[in-house]
């Protein structure tokens, strides 16, 4: 049987990357799928590689860090779909620099969309996952959540998003929704193209595993935690990194 079968799951960062991975595998396993961006054009490529999957794929854009964006949507989809069952808040930016030369520019933008994007729809989701029998909310931590030389801001953001999910799976659990997080190591998306080699070689040689994660990886501990198997796990953080937090 497939595991997400008549479920709505939301994934925000969905036009690639780890997000598209995890939008790609909920349609897989049977799931109506929202997928939210910034930008209608950055839907482009997905919408090519999941054509096959169009009659259950809603897309739209929304900056999960703008509360009136998020309150607008959520209202949306309470008219046109009606129902949601999965919330995976995944979209996340890095603008990396050592702290001591961090601007305040840099900071509030990677606490804004990582962590307070996490909190603003979370909350208004909330209304409608109550009404599932199986309300699910995954939340894209990282292995950087433990401190990360140039990361304050991401570190920081990633350590917020596991106490706010550990506070959710609290106060939710009553309404029959579980809420965890998922940490990845170093998976190739464009995030971590971006790293300069030296930087790169030095991460991937630490990787007990010996290689880089993809982000299938991911998907597949998030899909886990979408589905019926889970509905007993709360409050928990998985790290899925090759051994790379160890
Ligand atoms: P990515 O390739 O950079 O993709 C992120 C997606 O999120 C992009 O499509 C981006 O849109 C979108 N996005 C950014 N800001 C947004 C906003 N305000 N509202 C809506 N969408 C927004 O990143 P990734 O590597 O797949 O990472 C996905 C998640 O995993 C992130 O939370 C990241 O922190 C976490 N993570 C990644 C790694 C890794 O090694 N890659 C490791 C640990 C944790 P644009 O293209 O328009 O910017």
């Amino acid at each position: 049987m497939l595991k997400l079968e008549n479920r709505v799951i939301l994934v925000t960062g969905a036009a690639r990357g780890i997000g598209l991975a995890i939008a790609r595998r909920s349609l897989l396993e049977g799931a109506r799928v929202v997928m939210i961006d910034l930008n209608m054009d950055d839907f482009e490529s997905a919408r090519e590689l999941l054509h096959e999957h169009e009659s259950r794929m809603v897309l739209k854009a929304c900056d999960v860090s703008n509360e009136d964006c998020v309150k607008e949507l959520f209202v949306e989809l309470k008219d046109s779909i009606g129902a949601l069952d999965g919330l995976v808040n995944n979209a996340g930016i890095t603008r990396d620099n050592l702290f001591m030369r961090m601007s305040m520019e840099q900071w509030q933008s990677v606490i804004n969309v990582n962590l307070t994007g996490t909190f603003l729809m979370s909350r208004y989701a909330c209304n409608m996952l109550r009404k599932s029998s199986a309300g699910r909310i995954v939340n894209l931590s990282s292995v950087a959540a433990n401190g990360n030389p140039g990361q304050a801001n991401y570190a920081a953001s990633k350590a917020g998003v596991i106490g706010l999910t550990k506070t959710l799976a609290l106060e939710l659990a009553r309404y029959k929704i579980t809420a965890n997080a998922v940490a990845p190591g170093f998976i190739e998306t464009d995030m971590t193209r971006a790293i300069p080699d030296k930087a790169r070689e030095a991460w991937i040689s630490q990787i007990p595993a010996g290689r880089v994660g993809q982000p299938e990886d991911i998907a597949d501990a998030v899909v886990f935690l979408l589905s019926d198997a889970a509905a007993y796990i709360t409050g928990t953080v998985i790290g899925v990194d090759g051994g790379l937090g160890l």
